[in-house]
């Protein structure tokens, strides 16, 4: 392609999303089209011979923006998913120009330094301690895969054996000790690393989804072999976090490896009038986080970060006769992968945009709109705020007045009824045995008045489902 036609190209993808973006707060927040239809649209057969780029990437201009979810409107509150921002999507968009495979920090100088400059900054603005390793990864998912390997390898050490090495057939084995209300992906994270999902001491939890201490201290008592505790900052319905302060003493005297799954709540610790929510969390072993969630990185971006960075390499080291090895930090060495894009640049992007006083404010200011949400829909008594609105998360129950049975089919119903009207999207999830709308305020653009729109086109679906059922 001539360098004009491939400026010309990007040119149209830039108007093509600018506008998409500009529109973002007026379109309806839900995809016109369901996946079968999007499906349809792209369904071809192989093809056989090459297409022009103008013609291919004006295929996708056309066709997929019927099928696009609202992700980056102004009252989309679905799951806990970020905006992104304008720095961290142009700096993705040079991660993909540049096509810098950031594993070695020798062969891409620029690209690794970046992300260790990143790295720096995250430990600051988390008040982690500031020796710790971080490895730039595609989510908190893979960041819980990643310390949990580490922890796995550390504890076994510890205890004469090699993982790495030996495997864990005939190893010492280890227990696993989390909330009954951990993540599903820590779960999967266990599944990936030989633990087993079930195979672990499940802790009682109380009415906002954390460890209840006492239930801790009991099941720590037993333990004698090597541990590793699963801690979590933000309850994915209620966004609570474990009581890390009454976890750690019990866990370092057992000589267990605490772990922290902290998706975004990990992110109260940047905003000052939150980060009492988030005390104590320093005092674990490792954390995981996502930056495509607070931070409004684009996707794929999470921290796996580890207090002991030696643990964190040995297991995590991609060592191989033609990958430069020196004292310098390697991106791979950090994480599983070892091609990999430059993704500690739409972090470092996104921090030098927002500043400490940026995120900071960002991360109140949702956290206030969650509790003047759950004020407004808790104006109507028929409407429960089932847990205690401190983060951003609100879990709401409809018809509190109703058997569950029926309040159920109700919420479900009113769920699919502001989904299909488009005014705002929220989604749903089962809580202490109810169906609930589980809404998260973490996009960047939502405004105070996103949230009151939001919360009348909720009760107004609200209403409406009741009169007809
Ligand atoms: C989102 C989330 C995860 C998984 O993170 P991904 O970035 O989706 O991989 C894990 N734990 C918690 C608490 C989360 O909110």
């Amino acid at each position: 392609m001539e360098p004009v036609a491939f400026e010309n190209l990007l040119r149209r993808i830039a108007a093509a999303a600018t506008a998409y973006r500009a529109e973002s707060g007026a379109r309806p927040h839900r995809p016109d089209i369901a996946y079968r239809d999007a499906l349809a649209r792209f369904s071809a057969p192989t093809p056989q011979r090459g297409a022009s780029e103008d013609e291919v990437i004006a295929e996708l201009m056309a066709q997929a923006p019927p099928g696009l979810a609202a992700m980056t409107g102004p009252r989309f509150f679905g799951w806990v998913i970020g905006a992104t921002e304008p720095a961290g999507v142009a700096a993705d968009w040079l991660v993909s120009a540049w096509a810098q495979n950031t594993a070695n920090a020798t062969a891409t100088p620029s690209a690794s330094a970046i992300e260790e400059v990143a790295s720096r900054w995250l430990l600051d603005l988390l008040d982690l301690p500031r020796e710790s390793s971080v490895g730039f990864v595609t989510g908190a998912t893979m960041a819980n895969f990643t310390c949990l390997a580490a922890a796995r390898s550390e504890v076994l050490r510890r205890a004469g054996w090699d993982a790495e090495a030996d495997g864990l057939f005939g190893a010492p084995p280890i227990n696993v000790v989390l909330g009954e209300e951990a993540h599903s992906t820590i779960f999967s994270a266990l599944r990936y690393l030989g633990l087993g999902a079930k195979r672990v001491v499940s802790v009682a939890v109380d009415g906002e989804g954390v460890m209840r201490a006492d239930a801790f201290a009991q099941a720590m008592r037993a333990l004698k072999d090597p541990t590793i505790v699963i801690a979590q900052a933000g309850h994915i319905n209620s966004g609570a976090f474990d009581p890390i302060r009454d976890i750690v003493p019990i866990a370092r005297e057992k000589g267990a490896w605490v772990h922290v799954d902290g998706a975004f709540g990990l992110w109260a610790r940047a905003a000052k009038d939150m980060q009492p929510l988030a005390a104590g969390f320093e005092l674990a072993d490792s954390w995981g986080a996502d930056g495509h969630k607070w931070l409004q990185t684009p996707h794929d971006c999470g921290y796996a970060i580890v207090r002991d960075p030696e643990a964190h390499r040995r297991a995590m080291t991609i060592a191989a006769s033609y990958l430069p090895a020196d004292a310098e930090r390697h991106p791979a060495d950090y994480v599983p992968e070892l091609s990999r894009r430059a993704r500690g640049l739409p972090t470092w992007a996104m921090i030098k945009t927002l500043g400490r006083e940026g995120i900071g404010a960002m991360v109140s200011r949702h956290c206030a709109q969650a509790r003047r949400f759950a004020a407004r829909l808790a104006e109507d008594p028929s409407v429960e705020i089932m847990n205690e609105v401190a983060l951003n998360q609100v879990a709401v129950r409809l018809g509190r007045d109703m058997d569950g049975e029926r309040s159920d089919a109700l919420t479900l119903k009113t769920i699919a009824r502001i989904q299909r009207e488009g005014e705002c999207f929220v989604g749903g999830a089962v809580w202490r045995g109810r169906q609930i709308i589980r809404i998260s305020v973490i996009g960047a653009p939502t405004t105070d008045a996103d949230i009151d729109r939001s919360a009348d086109a909720i009760l107004r679906a609200w209403r409406a489902e009741r009169e007809a059922g």
